[in-house]
């Protein structure tokens, strides 16, 4: 599943009463992407070394590495009860073992909405 536009994801900004949005890659602290098991949720990770608060959930921080949603790459992979995968090259790759056993860090499942204008 390709990033192509933020249909597909978004990024965000950590606030007190929910996610807020962020333009660019620049200024955001995590990312939102549609699950790509299409259950209509969504995904949430936040970026390591971008001040995201210690409390904010889920725990895991991502290295991110890119200039946007088009190239974007995050490390380690990304585990969800219903998927598994990365995210490489501004899209997801489902993990093919034998990398299962790589570390990985829990990600949120949220609700479409995300994705959507209010
Ligand atoms: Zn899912």
């Amino acid at each position: 599943m390709r990033f192509r536009d933020d249909s597909m994801a978004r990024f965000v900004r950590h606030s007190e009463r929910g996610l807020g949005k962020a333009a660019t890659l620049a200024e955001a602290q995590g990312v939102v992407f549609r699950c790509p098991c299409g259950g209509g949720h969504v995904l949430l990770v936040w970026f390591a070394d971008k001040g995201v608060p210690i409390h904010a959930e889920p725990a895991p921080r991502w290295q991110v590495q890119g200039t946007g949603l088009n190239d974007l790459s995050l490390t380690p992979s990304i585990c969800a009860s219903c998927w598994h995968g990365w995210v490489s090259g501004g899209r997801t790759v489902e993990l093919q073992p034998p990398e299962g056993h790589l570390d990985v860090g829990d990600a949120r499942r949220l609700g479409d909405d995300h994705l959507r204008d209010a």
